[in-house]
């Protein structure tokens, strides 16, 4: 039979970003489990569904993973159709395997849907690539919160050996402390680094400045949003770009 579950990505938030098959799952839904990142635009399209929230949100009450797996299977008992959706793609920080594994144990097939990862989000709002010929060969995807709370355990001195993009997940609250071991690990406290709230809204806000400069940056910004960082040599002209721009708005 084929699965009548779907770990669904939401995307960055933005509709338009969307997949056509998300948008088709959630008119199609009788039960839709959402994260609290997913846009209120978003969920309106899931008509026919009651809606849970299992929201995960820095700061404020979550729902066990475990709750949320337990909910899960018994969305899927129900027999309807069952959209797990997730903020961004499933399968990037989206604790997926997990709730795939509980369905399974529980004799459930699913089907993933992916989503416009944060990180390819910002990077198109700020018409920069993650790589780069030559100057940034890769792209590592991080987190910037350990499974205890506080810093995650980073091999911060391989990664900077590494000379790509460095993109920080859930990293806004830890910047201080991942700043400092990355420049204590040998990258260049000049090396370019930028914070985008909201990638794809339009309330995104983005900052501009260095590794040694970002703690101050994402402080003075008071970010209320879900926040991406971003550090890497692949991020100067960003900063560049955004200079002429102002340069030409305020002529
Ligand atoms: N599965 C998601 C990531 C979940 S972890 C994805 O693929 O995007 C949650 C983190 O994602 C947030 O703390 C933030 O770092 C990042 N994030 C999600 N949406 C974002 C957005 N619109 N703008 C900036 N960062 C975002």
């Amino acid at each position: 039979m084929a699965p009548r579950v779907f770990l669904v990505g939401a995307g960055p938030g933005n509709p338009d970003l969307l997949t056509v098959k998300a948008a088709r799952l959630l008119g199609q839904a009788g039960i839709v489990l959402h994260d609290s990142l997913v846009d209120a635009r978003i969920l309106a399209l899931a008509e026919n569904a009651e809606l849970i929230d299992v929201g995960k949100r820095c700061g404020k009450a979550s729902a066990a993973q475990s709750t949320i797996n337990e909910l899960l299977v018994a969305c899927a008992r129900t027999g309807q159709i069952v959209v797990r959706l997730k903020g961004g793609d499933p399968m990037i920080f989206g604790r997926a395997t997990e709730e795939v594994r509980a369905l399974q144990a529980a004799g459930f097939d699913c089907e993933v849907v992916p989503g416009v990862t944060a990180a390819a989000a910002a990077a198109a709002s700020l018409k920069m690539s993650l790589t780069q010929r030559r100057v940034a060969r890769t792209v590592h995807f991080l987190t910037g919160h350990g499974a205890e709370g506080g810093l995650p355990a980073h091999d911060f001195a391989a990664l900077a050996r590494a000379g790509g993009t460095l993109v920080i997940y859930m990293g806004a609250q830890t910047v201080g402390g991942l700043a400092a071991h990355f420049i204590e690990a040998g990258l260049a406290p000049e090396t370019p680094a930028v914070a985008v709230e909201n990638a794809s809204l339009a309330t995104e806000r983005r900052v501009f400045g260095t590794v040694a400069t970002l703690p101050r940056m994402v402080g003075e910004a008071k970010f209320r949003g879900p926040v991406l960082l971003m550090i890497g040599v692949a991020m100067e002209a960003a900063a560049c770009v955004e200079d002429v721009l102002l340069e030409a708005e305020s002529k």
